[in-house]
This record gives structure tokens, C-alpha cells and sequence, in this order.
């Protein structure tokens, strides 16, 4: 069975399938071509991560497809209901990008508490004093409370480090059970602490001093974070999205930073991927990364691996 890993896949996994008889194509066709070169080279599985959008019309035009993969996490990009109606086998590995979500996201919260996203724009070419005296401001991590929104595997994950960092955690979900959360210390220990989630945003959001989101797209497309939140934050909070674009309203971020009641922010997703607007990419209060939450070698060798035995298992029984 041939299939088209149009996203990329690890060497681990590609070898995997490649050892169980799989053919596995990993030269990106562009979305447009993509039905095409699907029926054209007999391509039965298609694996994607968040660039392919594997979309109804593609469902449609392409009869011979019996699985569609996705490499991590959300499955927003894929017609999922639709092609399992169809009788395709859509999967995905939930979990193993966690760990490299929260580690960037730990990135993000030190950088913006340091500036250091726009120090290293302004060094080559700005003033050594005068950039000495414009950074003299940070904040430090240890004493702060993180709300974490979003109390799922990556938030769980970030919370372990959030803690490992001497924070406080405040987690937001629509579920409420208590969760425990275990924090490793060294690589031979670890302590745990459980943190019951709040369902009301608005009852917890004031007393944040730093915010992250890991929540999914919302089925009905609107923001979680809007005007009315930004107002209820702390004046000087910090926020970083690691989760989809969409999820903060982006005008609305702009005008929290121009006011002062969002002292910095990162992002990682956005709203118009892959051409995010370009008053955010140039914004000195706001960090950004195209989208590497889950681009580790770890991560992508999980990924590629989980992949890899779904597939087997299912696809080569007698
Ligand atoms: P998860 O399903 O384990 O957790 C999501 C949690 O959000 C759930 O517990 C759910 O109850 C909660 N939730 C949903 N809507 C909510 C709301 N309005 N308010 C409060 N809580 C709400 O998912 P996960 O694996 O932790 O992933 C979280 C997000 O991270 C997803 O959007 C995923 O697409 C994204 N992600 C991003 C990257 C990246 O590269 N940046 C990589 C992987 C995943």
C-alpha cells in the first residue's frame, strides 16, 4: 500500500512502515494538486500534520483513500466525521507532542518576561547602552501564578514545569475533576500535586499573573479570550498561545497591548496561518514562532512511531 506522509514523517517511522511493506511517499504535493496525485500514484493513506487540509472535496474525489493520519494533536484540518461516514479510518497521536508543547510554551513565558524576542531583533544594529536601559524591566517566573486554560495533556504537561519552576497554577477546564499532577525532579523522582480545575474563567482570570491557552479550536469558531477578558486580567499580565489560532481574538490582543493592560505575549499559532497579520509579527511586545509546538526530534519520532504501529496494526493482520 503506498502512502503519502505529505506533511513529512521522522526516519523512525517512515522505516517502520517501510519494513512492514508500506511504499512511503514523502514529496509534498501542493493542496491544490493533492486529489490528483492521490488517484494518479494510487495513494491509499495520507498523513498530514496542520499544513494538509484533507477537506470533503478531497474525500470525495478520491474513492481509494482508506486512512487519513494526522501527526499530533487537532484534527480541525481533516473532515473527520465525513470520512469516517465514508468508511475511512481517520487516527491521530494525542499525546506524544505534549511534552515539546509545554517546553516551548516555558520558552515563551521566560522570553517574555525578559524581552528577549525583541533584543535580539534590535541587537545587531541598535545601541549596546540604550538597549541595556530598555530591557532593564523583566520580570522573574518563580512566585508568579501561571492560569493555565485548558487542563488537558498539554496543559497537565505544562503545569509539571510550571510548578518544577516555583510557580503557582491555576487551571481552567469544562471539567472539574481533580487532576494529579506529577513533577519530576531530576530524572530518577518525582512529587505530585493535585489541582482541581475551574470552570469559570472570569471567577480565576484576575488573579493571573501569566496566562497560557490549551484549549482546541471551539466548535463554533468563536475566541475565548476577547475584549471583556483582557479587561478582567491583571494590569501587566502576560499571555502565550500554544494552542490554535482563533482562539484569541487578535484585534482585541492588539488593543490590550497598546494599553498597557498586556505587558507581553507569544504566539505560536494564528488565526491566518500561514500568513499571519503582519502587525503581530512586527509588534516588539510580541514573540512569535511559525508553529513548532510539537517540532522536536523526540517528538516527531513519537509521533512517527505512533503513527507507524496504528497502521501496521490495523492494516497488515491476515
Ligand atoms: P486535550 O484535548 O488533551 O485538552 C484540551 C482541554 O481543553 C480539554 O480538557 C477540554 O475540556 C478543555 N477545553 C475545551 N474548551 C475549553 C474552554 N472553552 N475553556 C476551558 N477549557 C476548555 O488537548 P491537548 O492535547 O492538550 O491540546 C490542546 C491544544 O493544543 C489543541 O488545540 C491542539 O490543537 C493544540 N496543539 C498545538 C500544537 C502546536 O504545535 N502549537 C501542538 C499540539 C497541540
Amino acid at each position: 500500500m503506498k502512502i503519502l506522509a505529505n506533511d513529512g514523517i521522522s526516519e523512525l517511522g517512515k522505516s517502520l512502515l517501510e519494513n512492514a511493506g508500506f511504499i512511503v511517499i514523502t514529496e509534498k504535493v501542493s493542496q491544490e494538486d493533492l486529489a490528483k496525485e492521490v488517484n494518479d500514484q494510487g495513494i491509499e493513506m495520507v498523513l498530514v500534520r496542520s499544513a494538509t487540509t484533507v477537506r470533503k472535496e478531497v474525500i470525495d474525489a478520491c474513492p481509494g483513500i482508506k486512512l487519513i493520519g494526522r501527526g499530533g494533536v487537532g484534527m480541525d484540518n481533516i473532515d473527520v466525521a465525513y470520512a469516517r461516514e465514508k468508511g475511512i479510518t481517520v487516527i491521530n497521536t494525542p499525546a506524544s507532542s505534549s511534552q515539546s508543547v509545554a517546553e516551548l510554551v516555558m520558552g515563551h513565558l521566560f522570553a517574555i518576561s525578559r524581552y528577549l524576542n525583541d533584543s535580539y531583533k534590535n541587537m545587531e544594529n541598535g545601541d549596546f547602552s540604550v538597549l541595556k536601559k530598555k530591557y532593564a524591566k523583566g520580570v522573574e517566573l518563580r512566585g508568579k501564578t501561571l492560569g493555565i486554560i485548558g487542563f488537558g495533556r498539554i496543559g497537565q504537561s505544562l503545569a509539571s514545569y510550571a510548578f518544577g519552576a516555583g510557580m503557582d497554577v491555576i487551571a481552567v477546564d469544562l471539567q472539574t475533576n481533580p487532576v494529579l499532577v506529577k513533577v519530576p525532579i531530576g530524572t530518577s523522582q518525582e512529587a505530585s500535586v493535585s489541582i482541581t480545575p475551574s470552570q469559570s474563567l472570569h471567577d480565576v482570570i484576575g488573579k493571573m499573573d501569566y496566562i497560557s491557552l490549551h484549549v482546541p479550536k471551539q466548535a463554533d469558531g468563536s475566541a475565548v479570550i476577547t475584549a471583556k477578558e483582557f479587561d478582567m486580567m491583571k494590569k501587566g499580565a502576560r499571555l502565550v498561545n500554544a494552542s490554535r489560532g482563533g482562539v484569541i481574538n487578535e484585534d482585541d490582543l492588539l488593543v490590550a497591548l497598546e494599553n498597557g493592560q498586556v505587558a507581553g505575549v507569544a504566539l505560536d499559532v494564528f488565526e491566518n496561518e500561514p500568513n499571519p497579520r503582519k502587525d503581530l509579527l512586527n509588534h516588539s511586545n510580541i514573540a512569535c514562532t511559525p508553529h513548532i509546538g510539537a517540532a522536536t526530534m523526540e517528538a516527531q519520532d513519537r509521533i512517527g512511531e505512533e503513527l507507524a504501529s496504528l497502521i501496521i496494526g490495523q492494516f497488515t493482520k491476515a
